[in-house]
């Protein structure tokens, strides 16, 4: 069947900016719009269920069943959303993208901001762990040439990281549009702003907008990267940072997540970084 489309004569909704993706990237890009211009019309648009509606049949041990289309892992907050390890909050620009990116001060500012921005709602500011590794630690991983990061983390639980997306949620509601299960299907140049497709369900929707902020994730990289390159825009290629995961049982786990909640050990071959390591030994370490 067909999508079906709005009357072509229908009236044309116009936003001043709209924003694809409601993960962090995207609500904090609402969140900084509203509050530097308040009065802007902005749209939010996001492809995945709301926060609260995000259960996975994987994790109860059933099949997956593609969920029609919509895969509550990868979309609506990413996967830290989803899964129960809850999501782990660096004080520092961890990895060194964003560094090279913008510069050491710049990722500073902005590390502190979401920081800020992700622990405000919470009843008593989360505790700061990693700081304090023990001689112990350092000493067996470095006896095998590699080094321990010493950085402050802090550990939100799922509870927790549901008030926090909820809290964000709450502060745009009176000050911006959020549609979700409607994603952004395709832009065309439109006089000094965007003609935008938006699908939902069957159906398309036609807006225009001024601004156009592609928050999309990893969900949308390829097709985000598409829109971007049929808009006349060049991109770099992106860093590619290959992850493997490998799972142990909990109680393995554990005499690390003492140490340090996310704990990152790099193997070092003279002055040049081989690998990157990282742990997640907290409580619910290895419970995938
Ligand atoms: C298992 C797992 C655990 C993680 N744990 C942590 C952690 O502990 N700490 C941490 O800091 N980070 C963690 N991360 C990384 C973190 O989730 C990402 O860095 C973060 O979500 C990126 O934010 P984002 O807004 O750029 O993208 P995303 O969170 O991926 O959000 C993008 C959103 O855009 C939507 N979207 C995509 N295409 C469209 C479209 N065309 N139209 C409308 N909407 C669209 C998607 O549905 C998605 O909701 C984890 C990631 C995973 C997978």
């Amino acid at each position: 069947m067909k999508p079906s489309t709005a009357h072509p004569s229908a009236h044309i909704e116009h936003w001043d900016v709209v924003i694809a993706g409601a993960g962090p990237g995207g609500l904090a890009c609402a969140r900084a719009l509203t509050e530097q211009h308040p009065g802007r019309r902005v749209l939010l648009l996001e492809a995945g269920r709301t926060y609260d509606r995000h259960p996975c049949p994987v994790d109860k041990g059933f099949a997956c069943t593609g969920c029609a289309g919509i895969c509550n892992v990868v979309s609506g907050f990413g996967g830290s959303m989803h899964y129960g390890d809850g999501a782990k909050l660096s004080l520092l620009p961890s990895g060194r993208r964003l560094i090279d990116h913008f510069g050491a001060t710049t990722a500073q500012n902005l590390c502190s901001t979401a920081y800020a921005w992700l622990t405000e709602p919470l009843a008593t500011a989360p505790e700061l762990l990693g700081q304090n590794l023990t001689d112990r630690a350092i000493d067996a991983f470095d006896a095998n040439a590699l080094a321990i990061r010493e950085y402050p983390v802090a550990v939100l639980g799922e509870s927790d990281l549901g008030r926090v997306i909820k809290d964000f949620h709450n502060r745009l509601a009176t000050a911006v549009t959020v549609r979700h299960t409607t994603e952004l299907a395709a832009a065309e140049p439109n006089g000094t702003g965007l003609l935008l497709t938006v699908r939902s369900g069957r159906t398309l929707q036609r807006l225009s907008a001024d601004h156009l902020v592609l928050a999309t994730g990893r969900r949308g990289v390829t097709s985000t990267t598409a829109l971007l390159h049929s808009l006349g825009v060049t991109t770099d290629l992106p860093d590619i940072s290959l992850g493997v995961r490998f799972e142990m049982a909990a109680p393995l786990l554990a005499p690390i997540g003492e140490e340090h909640p996310d704990l990152k050990i790099t193997q070092t071959d003279g002055a040049r970084k081989v690998k990157t390591f990282c742990f997640c030994g907290g409580p619910n370490g290895g419970r995938l």
